[in-house]
């Protein structure tokens, strides 16, 4: 073996960020669960407050047991830093604070997770950050929005629930061409399926509740900064390339280069905003993520089996899978994620509501709940849950028409999963 042999990516899921505790020796990350850390003395203090010295101060900034996560995602995509924060929502948040300046713009695909949605069309306008909805079936939708108040353009890699696959080489092009940073969501995909940054990703964020945390035990999120971009360029984003008051002066794409935005991100959001993780759930996140390839792999496999066993049944009008030869999306699955295209996928029932409605009663291994990537499988019918409040209109627009089902497959033997599902489908 020569030495400039890299770790593979199950090495690094185990391994990344993590040593044996130089204290205790103990194998595993601790849980370092304290508020605060001694400083050595004053002038250290005064180092580590001035951003002078790396350190530990207080776990809303930081905290040993988070660094550990940090680092580790940060290796899988291969970014050059990552901050873990509360939740999903709090990392895209605390992503577009430290981007936009009130009155601004970014881009979003059509097609997301609910709750993204909402945070962009609702909690977003408090801040006068304004979202231009683009539709990934029509890449040119992207060029068309971008304005000069546009900030950045945010897609997930595979998005949730119906299975859409992003282009994302002629989403990044768009991004290069306007000179704004390209936001990836790649909750779904996970780095195991999809490395974003290999096709021109500047940003990741994740919902390290889903697959990467894979037990359904612990909210979580993560940002990771890809060293890609040039905050400095032409003044767009003060936050990195302007002087900051509360740091002495200090110009953070300057000071910290090709990790500036995860330091801004921690500096200038995260501190004051607060929304830090409990080094317990860093720690059951690591956990988790120690087998993501394995789970993965598990995950993509099932899907694509209970995905051909779905579209061969007689009560079953549609899938959606972009495993699947014939679905719309199954060029670019081949492309973007070649070992699998994830667990989550949408299916159209016959019988629309009624039989929407009766299929989720009749399950029995399947939950009926509000969740993706567990080891559990996971089922939801959108139409009388969470897209209940929308009109009948409305809820076909968004994917989520009276006939639709969502599953997350779990890590079941796939002969359980089906037979449940069929089961379900026959009982009347
Ligand atoms: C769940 C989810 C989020 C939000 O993450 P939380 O951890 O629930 O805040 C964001 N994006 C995607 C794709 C998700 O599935």
């Amino acid at each position: 073996m020569s030495d400039e042999r890299l770790p593979g990516f199950s090495t690094l899921a185990i391994h990344a960020g993590a040593q044996p505790d130089p204290t205790t020796g103990a194998r595993a990350t601790p849980i370092y669960q304290t508020t605060s850390f001694v400083f050595d003395d004053v002038d250290h203090a005064a180092a580590l407050f001035g951003l002078q010295t790396f350190g530990n101060i207080y776990s809303r900034l930081g905290n040993p047991t988070n660094a550990v996560l940090e680092e580790r995602v940060a290796a899988l995509e291969g970014g050059t830093a990552g901050l873990a924060v509360a939740s999903g929502h709090a990392a895209q948040f605390l992503v577009m604070h430290t981007l936009m300046q009130p009155g601004d713009e970014f881009v979003a695909s059509r097609k997301l997770y609910g709750g993204s949605i909402n945070q962009f069309n609702h909690a977003y306008k408090n801040f006068n950050w304004n979202v231009v909805w683009a539709d990934p079936d029509d890449i040119s939708s992207f060029e068309k929005a971008i304005s000069p108040k546009t900030k950045a353009i945010f897609v997930e890699s595979v998005a949730n629930p119906g299975g859409v696959i992003l282009d994302l080489d002629a989403i990044s092009a768009i991004a290069k061409r306007a000179g704004v940073p390209l936001i990836v969501d790649n909750t779904m995909a996970t780095p195991y399926l999809c490395r974003p940054i290999e096709h021109g990703a500047d940003i990741i964020v994740h919902s390290a509740t889903k697959f990467l945390g894979g037990h359904g035990n612990s909210i979580g999120g993560v940002i990771v900064d890809c060293g890609t971009f040039n905050w400095s360029r032409d003044g767009r984003y003060p936050m990195l390339s302007e002087p900051r008051p509360e740091y002495q002066g200090i110009v953070l794409h300057e000071t910290f280069g090709n990790f500036a935005f995860a330091i801004a991100c921690r500096v200038l959001g995260l501190r004051d905003f607060g929304p830090a993780l409990s080094p317990f759930n860093a720690f059951m996140l690591l956990t988790g993520i120690e087998t993501l390839p394995l789970r993965m792999q598990r995950h993509c496999d099932n899907a694509q089996a209970v995905a051909e066993f779905l579209s061969n049944h007689p009560q079953i009008d549609w899938v959606s899978y972009p495993g699947l030869p014939g679905d719309r999306y199954h060029n670019l699955a081949l492309k973007y994620v070649p070992k699998g295209a994830g667990a989550v996928f949408t299916f159209g029932v016959k019988g629309g509501y009624d039989a929407g409605v009766k299929l989720v009663s009749e399950v029995q291994l399947f939950s009926h709940l509000a969740n993706i990537g567990d080891t559990r499988s996971l089922i939801i019918h959108p139409a009388s849950t969470t897209h209940r409040q929308l009109s009948d209109a409305q809820k076909t627009i968004s994917g989520a028409g009276p006939d639709v089902v969502r599953i997350s497959v779990g890590l079941e033997d796939k002969e359980d999963i089906i037979a449940d599902l069929d089961q379900a489908l026959s009982a009347n």
